[in-house]
């Protein structure tokens, strides 16, 4: 069903590929869209291209703010822009309260703010429907690395996901497809016997260095510090670690380091390495937010 978004006024304020297939669909969708801080000769025909963002938000109902949101140092991501933007205390006040806000996860500044200033922010990437949509484009992303990395193929090397939450359990699924010898560590009695029933080798949490001196290489999704002291000194030299967790991750590099492992932190995958894909799943959720919204008043 194509939903009709009838000439509903919104603010698109920086970002990156991912923000401008968000433009393109929601203009599709019959929304009327402003946009600020990104390039304007690019934008579809029809989206009405703004320098400052203040002015972008006259009159809108929503307000889509980038997949990254806001840095601790209050500035919009917007990568694509010919000059940084920011989401300031005052821009905030000129956003009513009651209309939605959404970004990818609220950092720290962007919540503090929204919170001060009775912003209705939603965070999609909380939303299970965007994590598991978004979750393919991440593993995808991880095993390309890994592959670009390691002197031997998947198919056959020891490789261990830990965690099998959303992303986990995606690309934990990918590298067995794909032939990998792949342990899967978690610590829920449910998540272990899915794993098994996958074909997968699960691992309980608390045994895991028993094995990781048989791993070529790592992927970690918890979002915890894991991969840090007598746990991280059992992977073997050569080994490679690829850390998906967001920041700060879940792996000490320095002591990796040190012990000749090889330890990546890599964050946002999804608008890396697939931002139309990327841009698509968050252009579907949001579109079909405001339709609710829409038909609820
Ligand atoms: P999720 O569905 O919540 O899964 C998290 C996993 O970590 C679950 O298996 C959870 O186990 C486990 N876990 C959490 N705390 C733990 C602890 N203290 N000890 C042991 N296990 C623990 O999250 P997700 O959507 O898969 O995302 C995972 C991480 O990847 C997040 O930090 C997310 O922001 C990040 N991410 C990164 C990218 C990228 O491009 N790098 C893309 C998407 C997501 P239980 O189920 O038992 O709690």
């Amino acid at each position: 069903m194509q939903i009709n978004l009838k000439k509903m006024g919104i603010a698109v304020l920086g970002g990156d590929a991912r923000s401008l297939v968000i433009v393109e669909e929601l203009a599709a969708s019959g929304a009327v869209v402003n946009a600020a801080g990104l390039p304007a000769d690019v934008l579809p025909a029809g989206v009405n291209y703004f320098r400052e963002p203040e002015a972008c938000l006259a009159g809108v109902t929503a307000v889509v703010l980038p997949a990254p949101g806001v840095n601790d140092k209050g500035q919009l991501y917007c990568p694509m822009a010919p000059q940084p933007l920011s989401f300031t205390r005052e821009l905030a006040a000129r956003i009513p309260p009651d209309i939605p806000i959404f970004t990818g996860v609220a950092g720290s500044y962007l919540a503090k703010i929204a919170a001060v200033s009775g912003l209705r922010l939603i965070e999609l990437m909380k939303l299970n429907e965007v994590a598991i949509l978004n979750s393919i484009p991440t593993a995808e992303g991880a095993v390309q690395m890994a592959m670009e990395m390691l002197p031997i193929t998947i198919h056959g090397s020891c490789a261990f996901v830990l965690g099998f939450g959303r992303t986990g359990a995606t690309l934990a699924r990918l590298l067995g497809a794909m032939g990998a010898r792949t342990r899967v560590v978690a610590r829920r009695p449910e998540h272990l016997a899915r794993i098994t029933e996958l074909n997968l080798i699960p691992v309980p949490f608390a045994g895991m260095s028993h094995y990781l001196g048989e791993a070529d290489v790592i992927f970690n999704t918890i979002p915890v510090p894991v991969l840090t002291g007598a746990v991280l000194d059992k992977v073997p030299p050569g080994a490679l670690i690829i850390d998906l967790a967001s920041a700060p991750g879940g792996v000490d590099f320095q002591r990796a380091a040190n012990i000749g492992v090889k330890a990546i932190l890599a964050p946002g995958l999804p608008g890396k390495v697939a931002p139309k894909t990327a841009g698509r799943i968050l252009a579907k959720v949001i579109t079909g937010l405001l339709y609710e919204e829409m038909a609820g008043n």
